[in-house]
């Protein structure tokens, strides 16, 4: 059975995702993520020099004051921060990367038994799509809906990874999309590669993250029995499911020796799964094309995408945040995830799916993309004939955008006629 396929006006948007409307080239039924409007608003820092109607004039009068007393404080701050490393979490990171390159040597030498490796690789990509088709796409974005059965499953395989618990995950990627590239967004890839990477774990967060945090909306978790037990005995969870049962069953069945188990089925592995998620905090927000927006910091990255089971087309999900499929890609070459998920519909343990149209894909490919949106040319067509119909309609800004593009000739004749 494919999946159930509603269209973003019928379908119930998370409420993370659907509230920026000031943006002046938003089209009718067209959905936004805070994301992108975010991109388009001022910052902070420039909205500081617009004058509000009811601002006394002589408010704006030293703005190199404002600038020096916003620079001590950033300064001040910055200071703080330079000490307040978080230590319990950088020497978990730091012992647990240790333990990984002496997995990694023992995998080097050759001494494991062949059961093994294919056992490290099974439970990698298990705990994978528990980040992924779980905290990801279930809990943070609710982009489709999961029977229990299946939620317990991703309850379980999220705790392989070990990627602490559900309700932190979560409202950490909710903050991430919200606020995207800002000071609260936990991991702002602003901040240099590694920040984005895992240095955001290594310190204190910063203190609009904090602020956001206790903001944000996670009433939707508290409700759900299995965040809740995964919530209260976490720790346990993780001792059995992250290093446990992963050590011991090649132990216990097959005679694996008790120290090569746990170097390379429990930390090696714990290791690997974490840079393929941190990947798409980093080299995902860094490198690669802008297909559907190019004002903003995710991109469409491959490799990225095949180390995380289809979460690096991160333009697209950062544009289309409430997709289940995190992508535009057809089949599942390339978004392992979305596989996952589909076999799971076809038991009845996932359902009530949402997708962006292709049509709404498409206008919002021609009117914001950077031109690298690769699709065949009637859909390209056709979309940039709907938004020369748009320009007719008194919307400049879209047969500008027609113009610009310069992919059809035809019909960039006919912007320019209509914007003089
Ligand atoms: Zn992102
Ligand atoms: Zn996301």
């Amino acid at each position: 059975m494919p999946p159930n396929i509603v269209t973003p006006e019928e379908s119930n948007m998370s409420s993370d995702n659907n509230n920026g409307n000031n943006n002046n080239n938003v089209e009718e039924g067209d959905i936004i993520t805070k994301t992108s409007v975010v991109s388009s608003l001022p910052s902070e820092n420039q909205s500081r020099h617009f004058q509000h109607p009811d601002q006394p004039v002589e408010d704006l009068q030293h703005p190199e004051e404002d600038d020096k007393k916003e620079h001590e404080t950033q300064e001040r701050w910055e200071r703080q921060q330079g000490g307040q490393l978080a230590w319990r979490s950088t020497i978990l990171i730091l012992s647990l990367h240790l333990l990984s390159a002496a997995g990694c040597w023992v995998l080097l030498i050759g001494g494991l038994c062949r059961a093994t490796i294919v056992w490290t690789i099974l439970w990698g990509i298990g705990g994978g799509l528990g980040v992924t088709a779980g905290a990801h796409r279930l809990w943070a974005h609710r982009s489709y809906s999961a029977r229990r059965p299946l939620r317990i499953l991703l309850m379980i395989l999220f705790t392989v990874a070990g990627e602490n618990d559900i309700y932190e995950w979560t409202r950490d990627h909710r903050l991430h999309h919200r606020h995207s590239e800002t000071d609260a967004d936990p991991h702002n890839a602003r901040r240099g590669f590694f920040f984005a990477h895992c240095g955001w774990l290594m310190v204190r967060k910063h203190p609009e993250v904090m602020r956001q945090g206790a903001k944000t909306d996670l009433s939707d978790l508290l409700r759900d029995p299995v965040v809740r037990f995964q919530r209260k005995y976490y720790l346990r969870l993780v001792a059995l499911f992250t290093f446990a049962i992963p050590t011991l069953v090649p132990v216990l069945v097959w005679g694996e020796s008790l120290l090569y188990a746990f170097l390379v089925a429990g930390c090696f592995k714990y290791t690997c799964t974490l840079h393929c998620t941190w990947l798409v905090n980093s080299a995902a927000h860094m490198w690669g094309m802008h297909p559907y927006e190019e004002g903003i910091n995710p991109a469409e990255n491959h490799f990225v995408a095949f180390a995380a089971l289809g979460e690096g087309w991160h333009n697209y999900h950062h544009v289309f945040p409430w997709d289940y499929r995190a992508a535009e890609l057809p089949g599942y070459v390339g978004n392992l995830t979305t596989g996952f998920i589909d076999f799971f519909s076809t038991l009845g343990w996932a359902y009530n799916f949402k997708t962006a149209s292709p049509d709404l894909v498409a206008r919002r490919a021609v009117r914001t993309g950077d031109g690298s949106w690769n699709t065949p040319k009637e859909r390209r067509r056709s979309a940039a004939k709907e938004l020369l119909l748009a320009g007719t309609r008194g919307t400049n800004q879209a047969a500008e955008k027609v113009r610009e593009s310069c992919v059809f000739k035809g019909l960039r004749k006919k912007a320019e006629e209509l914007r003089n």
